[in-house]
C-alpha cells in the first residue's frame, strides 16, 4: 500500500497466490521490487505476526541491506496480548505489557516487561514474555519507532485490512470464506475496487482546490494548507474544547526556533500544532481593534508561526512525511538477540504451523471429513518423529523416535497419545517392560472425550 499527498491509501501492487507460503512471497515482492527498478527500498516491513510474511521478507531483501526492522502491527500485537492473558489472573500482566507498547523510552519497555513476569504466575508465562516479547521489543513497541514520523503515523497494517475487506466485499465473501470464482473473477474485482480508490483520489483532487476547513475563519493563514492538513489539524484544534471542558490544566511548552516544542504523540507525529499548543492559543489576549473586535491571529499562532509549519511542510501535504529519511537509532548493547540461524528456525517453524492451520481451516469449509483426515495425516507424521522415551531408551514399534520430548520417562503421557490417536500401533506397555503405576493410569485409560 502507498499513501499519496492526501493520506489516501492506494494499493500499489497485489499479489494473488493459491497457497500462501514465504517461497512464493518471496518471489512476489522481488518482482514488484523490480517493477519499480529496485527504487522501492523496503526498510520498515509492516506486518502481522505472520511467520510466513517475515520469513519472505527476508528471503526477497536479506541480500540486499535496506531492511533495517520488521516491525509488527500494534493492532495485531495487542490482540496477540489479549488472548493469550485473557483469564483474571493474568489481567495485571496484560496491562503491564499493552503499557510496554506504547511507552516512548525503551528502559520503562523493559521494566514494563519485567514488571509482567513477575505478575504472572506460570513458568511457560515467564518465558513467553521473556522470550516472545522482551527479546523482540525492538519489532513490536513504540519507543522504537520514535525516530521516524512515517512510522507513527502507520503503526498498523489497517490500511491493508481494509483494501482486503473491500476486495472480500466486491467478491461477496464473508470473513473465513473462500473465493469460488477463477482468477478472471479476481481480476475483475480488484479492478472495480481500484476504480473506487481511483475515485476517492479525484475527489480528494477536487477538496484541494475547492474546500477550506471551518478552522481557516480563526486562522486564515491556514487557508495556504493543503485540505488534507488542514483536516488533521482541525481534528486536533477541536480536542481544545474537551479540555476546556474538563479545566484541564494550561500546558508549559517551549518555544523552539520560533516553533512551540510539544512532545505529545500528535506533534511528533506530523509536527504540526497540537491540542495543547492551541490550548495556549486560546488562552493568550488577543489585540483588539478599535472597535473592540479581536484582530484574528494575534495570539501565539501567528501568521509567522503558520508561516514556520508551512515552510516544514514544504507544500507537498503527506508527501513531504515519506520523502524525510529516518534516523539510525543506536540499539544499545544490552539487547540480547536471538543469534541470526535460531531466527531462521523460528521463523520456519511459525510457517510451517501457519500451513498447516490454513489447511484445516480451508479443508474444514469443504469438507469437515477431510479436515478430520487431515489432523490424523499430520498427527501420524508428527507421532514418528517426535516421541517420548523410556527409561531404556528404545521404545520399539512407535518408529525410532527422532527428537525425544523428555529426559523422564512419562507412561502417563504415552497412554494419553496412545488413546487419542489409533495409528500407528501403540504397543502393549506391560509388554515392553516399563513400570505403570495402575493409580495413575486408571483415569485416563479409559478416554472421556
Ligand atoms: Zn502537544
Amino acid at each position: 500500500m502507498c499513501r499519496n499527498e492526501a493520506a489516501i491509501w492506494v494499493p500499489g501492487a497485489n499479489c494473488l497466490v493459491e497457497t500462501e507460503n514465504s517461497d512464493i512471497l518471496a518471489v512476489a515482492l522481488r518482482k514488484i521490487y523490480q517493477w519499480s527498478r529496485c527504487q522501492w527500498k523496503m526498510e520498515y516491513p509492516l506486518t502481522d505476526n505472520s511467520a510466513i510474511e517475515k520469513a519472505a521478507v527476508r528471503k526477497a531483501f536479506e541480500s540486499e541491506g535496506h531492511v533495517k526492522q520488521h516491525l509488527l502491527c500494534t493492532v495485531h500485537s495487542e490482540r496477540t496480548l489479549r488472548r493469550r492473558f485473557r483469564s483474571q489472573e493474568t489481567h495485571i500482566a496484560y496491562e503491564h505489557m499493552r503499557h510496554a507498547i506504547r511507552v516512548l523510552s525503551e528502559t520503562e519497555c523493559i521494566n514494563l516487561c519485567n514488571l509482567a513476569i513477575t505478575a504472572v504466575s506460570t513458568e511457560s508465562d515467564r518465558r513467553y514474555i521473556q522470550q516472545e516479547w522482551l527479546e523482540t521489543r525492538q519489532s513490536w513497541a513504540m519507543f522504537a519507532r520514535q525516530h521516524n514520523q512515517l512510522l507513527l503515523q502507520a503503526t498498523s497494517s489497517n490500511a491493508c485490512e481494509a483494501w482486503h475487506g473491500r476486495l472480500k466485499l466486491g467478491s461477496g465473501l464473508r470473513k473465513g470464506d473462500s473465493a469460488t470464482h477463477g482468477i478472471y473473477g479476481c481480476v475483475r474485482t480488484v479492478h472495480d475496487c481500484a476504480h473506487d480508490v481511483d475515485n476517492n483520489i479525484l475527489a480528494a483532487q477536487m477538496d484541494e482546490r475547492t474546500r477550506h476547513t471551518t478552522l481557516t475563519k480563526t486562522y486564515p493563514s491556514l487557508k495556504r494548507f493543503p485540505f488534507a492538513v488542514q483536516k488533521t489539524i482541525a481534528l486536533e484544534e477541536k480536542k481544545v474544547a474537551i479540555r476546556l471542558e474538563q479545566d484541564m490544566p494550561l500546558p508549559v511548552r517551549e518555544l523552539s526556533n520560533g516553533l512551540f516544542v510539544c512532545y505529545c504523540l500528535f506533534s511528533r507525529r506530523y509536527q504540526l500544532p497540537c491540542q495543547h499548543i492551541f490550548h495556549m492559543d486560546h488562552a493568550e489576549p488577543r489585540a483588539r481593534d478599535t472597535l473592540g473586535h479581536e484582530i484574528l491571529e494575534t495570539g501565539l499562532l501567528t501568521p509567522q508561526m503558520w508561516g514556520i509549519y508551512e515552510e516544514r511542510l514544504n507544500g507537498g501535504g503527506f508527501e513531504m512525511y515519506e520523502k524525510q529519511p529516518g534516523e539510525e537509532i543506536l540499539v544499545p548493547t544490552t539487547i540480547v538477540r536471538p543469534s541470526d540461524n535460531k531466527t531462521l528456525r523460528v521463523l520456519r517453524l511459525g510457517e510451517i504451523n501457519e500451513r498447516i492451520r490454513s489447511t484445516f481451516y480451508r479443508l474444514e469449509e469443504q469438507d469437515p471429513e477431510s479436515s478430520s483426515q487431515f489432523v490424523d495425516a499430520i498427527n501420524n507424521l508428527i507421532t514418528t518423529i517426535i516421541c517420548l522415551p523410556t527409561t531404556t531408551g528404545n521404545l520399539p514399534s512407535l518408529s525410532t523416535p527422532l527428537f525425544p520430548l523428555v529426559a523422564t520417562p512419562s507412561p502417563v503421557l504415552f497412554t494419553v497419545l496412545g488413546q487419542s490417536h489409533s495409528a500407528p500401533p501403540i504397543p502393549d506397555i506391560s509388554s515392553i517392560g516399563i513400570p505403570v503405576p495402575s493409580r495413575t493410569l486408571s483415569p485416563l485409560s479409559a478416554p472421556s472425550g
